[in-house]
């Protein structure tokens, strides 16, 4: 039985067991926010400390990228962190982020890096507007994000981020990525492993839509086998690069037929939820087989599946289970608004019986709580007549 420790205690180590038990794996997770080794489906079963977390497990991997330094230094000295350190503060920084991709001269947007008033003001000479500001660190969910779109907003824009960077709680100094606004067509990702000796296996390409900066619906169907092909290829680049085990996601803009990367993520990420049923062998399971230097599971979509995020709920109508194909995931996690609290699968045999389910289940839900679901559901569907 091969043991692994997951940094973080949420739905995402919550899924990796799942996933991980049919293998007899034995999956741990650790809360930073209380520093206790936990059971990922019932928290108040206690193992420990890091120390003891460190110890017991053959394997360590982050279910977040935003990890304390000094959490990840203990676990890379243990030689059982996989990925590695440097590929989880890279994920988690920003400025490395755009660092990497240039590096591996992989297209994304236009940006400068901003520490002084003086960068602010260069990087407003240098980009066109409208700009977005990011913040280099602790950003998430569209958090810590500006947008500046007429010069007079220059001035409280960058107050309100001078005040954000003041109140930043990191271990290393908070900074800001100015970055070109994108006129994307789609906003598309691609979720892979790739194990201990090397060998790579890619999701095909998910179409992703946000709503108020989160994630609401991705939707694996059939996509254009050229960017299949561009997504892979930067996939492979950026793994190869970091020497990189486990699932990493990397975010995209389709611009034309040319696809920007915007961000990546070093870990199993909410737009490859629909593997739970699209695929023979969920993201979940892939990131287990490939840390534990497993063979990869088959990757290819099985059926065109969705998934819709539920955000700031903590019930939906239960006759969206009365439609066929749809499955519910909930994280058992107390009620907050905004804060991702289960999501919904949903497949079909074909496009058209995919957008026929999805827009039976959106009917269902309370449009306050999915304000757009309804109207991409809709849209897809039109799409497919
Ligand atoms: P998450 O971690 O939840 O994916 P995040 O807070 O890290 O989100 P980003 O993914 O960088 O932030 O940005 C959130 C959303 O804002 C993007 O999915 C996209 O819709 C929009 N966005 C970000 N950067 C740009 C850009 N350069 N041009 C146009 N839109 C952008
Ligand atoms: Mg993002």
């Amino acid at each position: 039985m091969k043991k692994v420790l997951v940094l973080g205690a949420g739905q995402l180590a919550r899924m990796m067991d799942l996933a991980g038990s049919p293998l007899n794996m034995d999956v741990k997770a650790f809360d930073v926010r209380t520093n206790k080794v936990v059971h990922p489906l019932a928290p108040e079963l206690i193992y420990g400390d890091l120390t003891d977390g460190i110890n017991n497990a053959d394997v360590i991997t982050a279910e977040f990228e935003h990890v304390a330094h000094d959490t990840l230094a203990q676990c890379e000295a243990s030689g059982k962190l996989l990925p590695s350190s440097q590929a989880i503060k890279i994920g988690g920084d920003r400025r490395l982020e755009k660092a990497l991709l240039e590096n591996c001269q992989v297209a994304n947007a236009k940006h400068v890096i901003i520490d002084s008033k003086a960068d602010f003001d260069k990087a407003i000479a240098a980009l066109n507007l409208p700009i977005i500001f990011k913040s280099a660190l602790e950003g998430y969910d569209g958090k810590g994000q500006w947008r500046l779109k007429s010069a007079e907003q220059a001035e409280q824009i960058w107050q309100e981020m001078y005040d954000f960077i003041a109140q930043s709680q990191a271990s290393v100094p908070q900074g800001i990525v100015a970055e070109q606004m994108v006129p994307f067509e789609r906003e598309l990702s691609l979720v892979g492993a790739r194990s201990t000796t090397g060998e790579i296996a890619v999701y095909p390409l998910t179409e992703n839509h946000h709503t108020n900066g989160i994630l609401s619906v991705s939707l694996a169907a059939p996509v254009c086998q050229s960017l299949q092909t561009q997504a892979h290829k930067v996939f492979t680049k950026l793994t190869e690069k970091l020497d990189y085990v486990g699932i990493l996601a990397i975010e995209f803009f389709q611009v034309g037929e040319q696809l920007l990367v915007n961000e990546i993520a070093p870990r199993v990420h909410n737009s490859g939820h629909w593997t739970q049923q699209g695929t023979d062998t969920c993201q979940f399971e892939n990131h287990l087989r490939a840390i534990c230097g497993l063979p990869l599971g088959n990757t290819e979509l099985n059926r065109p599946t969705a998934m819709i995020n539920i955000i700031g709920e903590d019930s939906v109508p239960t006759d969206v289970l009365a439609t066929p194909s749809v499955t519910m995931h909930w994280y058992e996690k107390e009620k907050r608004a905004g804060r991702k609290m289960g999501h919904i699968n949903i497949s079909g045999n074909t496009q058209a019986e995919l957008a026929q389910r999805l827009n039976a289940v959106a009917q269902l839900l309370d449009p306050k709580a999915f304000p757009e679901v309804a109207h991409f559901a809709a849209q897809y569907q039109e799409n497919q007549n």
